[in-house]
């Protein structure tokens, strides 16, 4: 399937490592030029992909300015962009009882009011390009809750509901909005934790997250980061044309309610 992306732009937040990696890496397999944000310079200007332009836009999404500076150097370099990935993000782990304020805000801003500024910085852009592609990366516990990251569970929902509304105040312009909720997605942060978590003692961190996957998932086992850029690649493609304001779960099974 031509999914006729070369020459394309395409903006990925969180683009150093993870599922936002191998979406960069999906897009630039077809032919997208990058702009890849993260807060890790290092890191992020590690990352490039052979036959397209790839621009590393060092920046932390929690700070406002951060998301115009983004915008400024994409209308720099590419002047505009036709695809923004909102992936940046991470886990949380907390009671509501004790969680302070700054917490609660501080995951707003990552998880929200990144994708809120990105797209007012960046959509005046793509309306002069005809169109364009907005995909936010929320999670099944937007809908799911996990019991030890509530503050996490929230901010997701309201990612989704953003991309929702967005996706109807935008579908006017051409601009497509849509939401991909994965399970459990094998990336750094998970490896990280099950190798503290099984130091010492009997169980390897693989069978850590062997378990993991047994318990929760159908499918039995964790997704690369590769089958979830996918499905990113697919949406953003033209050959996705009649996809708008949903959520598409990539999750091996794990939701368990039907609608
Ligand atoms: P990783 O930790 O592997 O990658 C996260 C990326 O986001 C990195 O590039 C990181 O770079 C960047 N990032 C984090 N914080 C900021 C910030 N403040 N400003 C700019 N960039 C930032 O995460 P995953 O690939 O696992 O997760 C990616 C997305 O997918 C997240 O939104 C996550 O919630 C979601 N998801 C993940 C699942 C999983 O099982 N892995 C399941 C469901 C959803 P740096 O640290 O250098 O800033």
């Amino acid at each position: 399937m031509d999914l006729r992306l070369t020459g394309k732009v395409a903006v990925v937040t969180g683009g150093s490592a993870g599922i936002g990696r191998a979406i960069a890496h999906g897009l630039a397999a077809e032919g997208a030029n990058l702009v890849l944000v993260a807060r890790d310079e290092e890191r992020l200007r590690s990352v490039d992909f052979p036959g397209v332009r790839v621009v590393a836009v060092p920046a932390d999404l929690t700070v406002p300015d951060d998301a115009l500076r983004v915008a400024a150097v994409v209308e720099q370099e590419f002047g505009g962009a036709d695809i923004l990935i909102n992936n940046a993000g991470t886990g949380s782990e907390e009671k509501i009882m004790t969680a302070p304020d700054d917490r609660w805000q501080w995951y707003w801003d990552l998880h929200v009011m990144a994708a809120i500024r990105l797209a007012r910085a960046l959509v005046p852009g793509m309306r002069t390009r005809g169109g364009g592609v907005i995909l936010h990366n929320a999670s099944i516990c937007a809908t799911q809750p996990l019991g030890y990251e509530p503050i996490y569970n929230v901010t997701k929902a309201a990612l989704v509901m953003f991309s929702k509304c967005l996706a109807n105040e935008l579908i006017g312009d051409n601009i497509r909005v849509n939401a991909v909720n994965p399970g459990l997605v094998m990336t750094g942060d998970w490896i990280k934790t099950a190798k503290l978590l099984t130091e010492g003692t009997d169980q390897t961190w693989e069978q850590y997250l062997q378990k993991i996957a047994d318990d929760n998932a159908p499918i039995g086992r964790f997704a690369t980061p590769e089958e979830i850029a996918d499905l990113f690649v697919f949406l953003s493609s033209d050959r996705a044309s009649y996809t708008v304001g949903s959520t598409y779960y990539i999750d091996g099974g794990w939701l368990n309610v039907t609608t």
